[in-house]
């Protein structure tokens, strides 16, 4: 049979989002769909699968390795980790799952996201694939229970047993993470929603296009037939789209390919030499992250050795009362987390923990933007990290440094640490706390925003409440560029139920 270049969907990005979008579609055996993947197939790859190895991944060949702009009161080192490879970040991410909390979906529709609130969202949750449980018992590491503990005595906070039991605005516990406790086996979005299909070959109107890339959108005026791809062995094609193109590439590529096929700022394009196709000038705008840094301690002797994926729980304050939801957050490594602080000249400790404070609802706002027509030149990510007017983002790490030293002389944490390594106890004044601790950044591997949502009348939205681009037909986006603000909690969970509630609006199973 000759191979056949047109599909009902035509999906850009087998990612987190796309993998919902994909299986939930061919649901449907008379609704054709082609997922465009840069990335290799996950089946049969322990690397990829076996949650503990994740931070193997980063850097690795898997990695699209973001970089980003100088940032001059930030650290302009961090490596922007994306995942290249089925299922998205997902398969590298630490899948720590958190239903986005109840102020978050409605700060999504006060943005001009209607119908996207809380009580709306609600139902999504419950549709997702993922196994989403709890750090198992055998996998509660020693030195995280003591540090719970320790932290629910020092700050006053609850211990919670189970984050998405209900919402909460502070707590401390174990995660819930999608994974498969008995082997440590991933449930990403691919585990979840694809594999089922690929292994059992139950699904011969999904087509997957492998270790292959969307180079450009095909508009026919205002209207997209299908994207242009490149194969893994660099023939070009363009396959056409019958009913929609579903652009699910990520915050960082989603924009970029949108802008490289003429669909952006008219000004930045002009002044690129890229032929204009329709002018939207939010493509790129709010690009949003969970900024965070570090504090580290040597402990008295090694860890013990089990553990999910070695940040297994996290902390949550609220340290301004009229804030909506927690407005600092914590992960707890059982690992000595240096990268940062080594550029600065500090050593690792052999055997050492760390906790990371980050910014729930950071208020910097960066910008995601073309530097080259040549689609081969990444884009530059200025996330203008700590720019914010009123340094609310630098006070709140600095703030986080301090309650970390509180839960560091609480005992049963206490007994562990040896000495602190970094910031170093020494350094006690805010102003310097501050200048080290933006120094040593990093982020939490959150970008999200670039092509946001909103009201019609929004000239800086990307795409309306329905996921369409403004101004386009047969297309739109569904990923985590489509966040109109951040969820103070780790945003996977929140992007797969934009993936669930693009598939619901296209019909559920695509009929
Ligand atoms: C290291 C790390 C740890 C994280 N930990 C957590 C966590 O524990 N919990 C949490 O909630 N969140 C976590 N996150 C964030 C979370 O994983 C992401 O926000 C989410 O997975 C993004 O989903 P997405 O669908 O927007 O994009 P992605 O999952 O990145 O999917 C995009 C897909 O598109 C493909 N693609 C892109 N461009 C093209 C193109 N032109 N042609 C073909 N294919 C293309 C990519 O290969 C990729 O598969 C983490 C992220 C990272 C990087």
């Amino acid at each position: 049979m000759a191979e056949t270049n047109e599909y009902d969907y035509v999906i850009v990005g087998g990612g987190t989002a796309g993998s919902v979008i994909a299986s939930r579609l061919t649901e449907n055996p008379d609704v054709t769909v082609a997922v465009i993947e840069g990335g290799p197939s996950d089946i049969d790859r322990d690397d990829v699968l076996t949650l503990r190895r994740w931070l193997g991944l980063l850097g690795g060949e898997l990695d699209y390795g973001y970089t980003t702009t100088e940032q001059p009161r930030g650290n302009s080192h961090i490596l922007h980790s994306r995942a290249k490879v089925l299922g998205g970040c997902s398969s590298h991410n630490t899948l720590i799952s958190f239903k986005p909390l109840p102020s978050d979906w409605d700060e999504w529709e006060e943005a001009g996201a209607t119908g996207w609130n809380a009580e709306a969202m609600d139902p999504y949750y419950g549709k997702l694939r993922n196994n989403v449980v709890r750090v198992a018992k055998k996998d509660q590491n020693q030195i995280a229970t003591d540090w719970v503990e320790a932290a629910r005595t020092a700050l006053g906070v609850p211990e919670v047993v189970g984050f998405n039991d209900k919402p909460f605005d502070e707590g401390v516990g174990f995660f819930d993470l999608a994974y498969h406790p008995e082997n440590n086996k991933r449930s990403s979005a691919s585990v979840a929603y694809l594999h089922p299909h690929m292994e059992a070959g139950d699904r011969p109107n999904l087509h997957l296009f492998l270790e292959t890339w969307a180079t450009k959108l095909e508009l026919d005026g205002k209207t997209a037939r299908g994207v242009h791809i490149r194969t893994k062995d660099g023939a070009e094609k363009l396959l056409t789209a019958r009913r929609e193109v579903l652009v699910c590439a990520g915050a960082v590529d989603t924009p970029r390919l949108l802008m490289l096929s003429g669909i952006g700022p008219k000004k930045d394009l002009e002044a690129l030499g890229i032929p204009v196709v329709h002018d939207l000038p939010g493509v790129g705008e709010n690009l949003i992250d969970h900024p965070e840094s570090v504090i580290v301690w040597e402990t008295n002797g090694p860890i013990p050795g089990n553990s999910a994926m070695d940040s297994d729980a996290g902390l949550f304050v609220k340290r301004d009362p009229d804030h909506k939801g927690p407005d600092l957050m914590f992960h707890f490594y059982q690992i000595p987390f240096t990268d940062n602080p080594e550029r600065l000249g500090y050593e690792r400790p052999e055997h050492g923990v760390s906790m990371t404070p980050n910014i729930p609802k950071s208020r910097a706002r960066g910008r995601l933007y073309l530097t080259s027509a040549d689609p081969e030149v990444k884009p530059a990510l200025d996330f203008k990290y700590f720019e914010d007017e009123g340094d609310y983002d630098g006070q709140t790490l600095v703030d986080g440094i301090k309650l970390a030293r509180k839960v560091a002389q609480a005992e049963p944490f206490k007994k562990w640490l040896k000495r602190e390594v970094f910031p170093g106890p020494e350094v006690t004044d805010d102003a310097e706390i501050s200048e080290l601790v933006r120094k040593a950044a990093h982020t939490v591997y959150h970008p999200a925003g670039t092509c946001r949502m909103g009201a019609s009348g929004d000239e800086l939205a990307v795409v309306d409440p329905e996921l369409k681009i403004r101004g386009l037909e047969g297309i739109r986006i569904a990923d985590a560029s489509v966040f109109p603000t951040m969820p103070a909690v780790n945003p996977m969970i929140g992007v797969l139920m934009v993936g669930e509630k693009c598939a619901e609006i296209l019909g559920g199973d695509g009929r």
